[in-house]
């Protein structure tokens, strides 16, 4: 079995090649790697191999997990990626760095009254479904314009990009390019797109944030928490 440090290095030739042949550089790629599920002593390697922006989507394993990995590496930076409640908004502001599943006006509504509490807030992503999945969080994409709105004139929230994950069955560069238009047409820097089996397509779309998982982890048993 490859070691953390020899995936890591795997994963950043992949990220070179493909910021090279999409005309990018490597370092407008922030690459997240996504740790839910697996235990401090399986992060740990990828800490000491100088990996230090992590993906979590259960306020639950952040607060078991992240504590003691974070006073040995005080630079850490941890994405929140999971549905959010927004009795759970206090706690995110609190120990994320950034929120990539924004989608409804009441987290809005918590996310500014944690804000102004806490004197911090997260980068913060809208989550857009892109493909109009029943199930599915996010913002439906003709939602976009008026959720933002929302975002900024109700609650005074700066958006740094918005965030996606295409259906599991489709070809993703349809939903990768319908979130590049629309964070161009509002302006936005950020695009938080591409996991361990598309990410180089999504760096082609103009990714910004990579959130990947099994590509440097192993495959996933369910939760242990
Ligand atoms: C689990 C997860 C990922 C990582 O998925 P992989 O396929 O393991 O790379 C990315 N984004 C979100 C929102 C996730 O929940």
């Amino acid at each position: 079995m490859l070691s953390a440090f020899e995936r890591l290095e795997h994963l950043e030739e992949r990220l070179h090649a493909a910021a090279a042949r999409a005309g990018r550089k490597r370092t407008e790629l922030c690459l997240i790697a996504v740790s839910k599920t697996f235990s401090d002593s399986e992060i740990r390697p990828f800490l000491e191999g100088g990996q230090r922006e992590f993906g979590e989507n259960r306020l639950q394993e952040v607060q078991k997990k992240w504590p003691l990995l974070k006073e040995e590496f005080p630079e850490t930076q941890l994405h929140f990626i999971g549905r959010i409640q927004s009795n759970k908004a206090r706690d995110i502001v609190k120990l994320c760095s950034a929120l990539h599943t924004l989608d409804r006006d009441k987290i809005a509504e918590a996310l500014q009254r944690e804000g102004q509490l806490q004197k911090r807030m997260p980068l913060l992503f809208v989550q857009v479904n892109t493909g109009e999945e029943a199930q599915k969080a996010g913002v439906l994409p003709r939602e976009v314009p008026r959720f933002l709105g929302i975002c900024s004139d109700a609650y005074g929230l700066t958006i740094a990009g918005l965030m996606c994950i295409p259906p599991f069955n489709e070809k993703p560069e349809p939903h990768f390019a319908l979130l590049q238009r629309l964070a161009e047409k509002h302006a936005l820097a950020y695009l938080s797109m591409g996991m361990s089996s598309d990410f180089e397509t999504a760096i082609h779309f103009g990714a910004t944030h990579l959130r990947v998982g099994s590509a440097l982890f192993g495959s996933r048993s369910p939760p242990k928490l």
